[in-house]
């Protein structure tokens, strides 16, 4: 066996798991079949967030009643879990994002740990297809040598979020509070660099695995159609960020979102489709491993998870 520093760096956070200092247990949450695809979702853990992050921009009165019903605290700190999806597919072992690794915060890094729980390593990983280039989801592609994790991997991201993040003009234009993540991102796409392949809205990604246009959460995120044997599955990505107000109140802004109207109204169209077809989809963001499905409630919608 040739040892490198991959290696020994997946035996240095294999051994990380079992010690004291992060005492929460890597797990593999739920697993599905679409036809001939194996599904499963991973934890990340959870991100840690300002309650405003979310809620700022929404109708102040009506949300304080909404949550007050759900029990939810207006000024509580957000947990929302992040969940991976790994497809294994005729041989390809497919992740769908990357992950935060270990620069963001300190709630999230887990993946290794989950997929080596999985007895998959980082090698073993054919692609990584991104939802969209915020730090959840894209930071996770380096190691702590600034080498690709997943080096094996081809990268496929689509054309129109690659380049808004690749552009040297971004960290110039983006909110203040965001130019941190944008640095990040364009740092990590250009340390990736070949490893990348742009994809276009209905690009059949990999066999099987359809791009779906949902920008608006960022300038060029994609969900993606899972599709074998006749049966289907959608793959959200933060297209449908929450379970509480992204349902109920599907038309609220909310400040995750780069383009609030934009993303409302893909996640309108979203919701309505999944409703209508009954169909699994796993958000990257919801609970229970991210697997459920939507149904139409109290005129609007609610997350059933698996
Ligand atoms: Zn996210």
């Amino acid at each position: 066996m040739q040892i490198t520093r991959r290696t020994l760096l997946s035996g240095a956070a294999a051994g990380i798991a079992t010690a004291a200092i992060r005492p929460r247990m890597a797990w593999a949450a739920s697993s599905f079949s679409v036809g001939g695809m194996e599904v499963t979702t991973l934890s990340d853990g959870f991100l840690t967030q300002p309650a405003d992050f979310m809620f700022a921009p929404m109708p102040q009165s009506e949300l304080a009643a909404y949550l007050a019903s759900r029990g939810m605290d207006r000024a509580a700190p957000l947990t929302p879990p992040c969940n991976l999806t790994l497809v294994r597919h005729e041989g390809r072992v497919i992740l769908f994002d990357a992950g935060s690794g270990t620069g963001f915060m300190d709630s999230v890094g887990d993946l290794p740990d989950a997929l080596a729980a999985m007895g998959v390593d980082p090698g073993d990983i054919t692609h990584v297809v991104f939802t969209h280039g915020h730090a959840d989801h894209l930071w996770g592609v380096l190691d702590d040598f600034d080498e690709p994790f997943f080096f094996n991997a081809e990268h496929l991201m689509g054309r129109v979020e690659y380049d808004y993040w690749a552009d040297p003009a971004t960290i110039d234009t983006i909110a203040q509070d965001r130019v941190p993540m944008a640095a990040g991102a364009k740092r990590r796409l250009d340390l990736v660099g070949e490893q990348f392949t742009l994809f276009e809205d209905g690009a059949e990604v990999l066999p099987g695995v359809i791009a779906r246009a949902t920008f608006g959460h960022s300038p060029g995120h994609m969900s993606f159609a899972l599709a074998d044997a006749g049966q289907a599955a959608m793959v959200i990505g933060d297209a449908i960020l929450n379970d509480h107000t992204a349902f109920a109140h599907p038309d609220w802004p909310i400040g995750a979102d780069s383009d609030t109207e934009a993303a409302a109204r893909v996640r309108a169209g979203l919701l309505d489709q999944l409703a209508t077809d009954h169909m699994t989809m796993i958000g990257f963001h919801l609970p229970g491993g991210g697997v459920g499905h939507v149904e139409r409630h109290e005129g609007a919608y609610r997350f059933v998870p698996a």
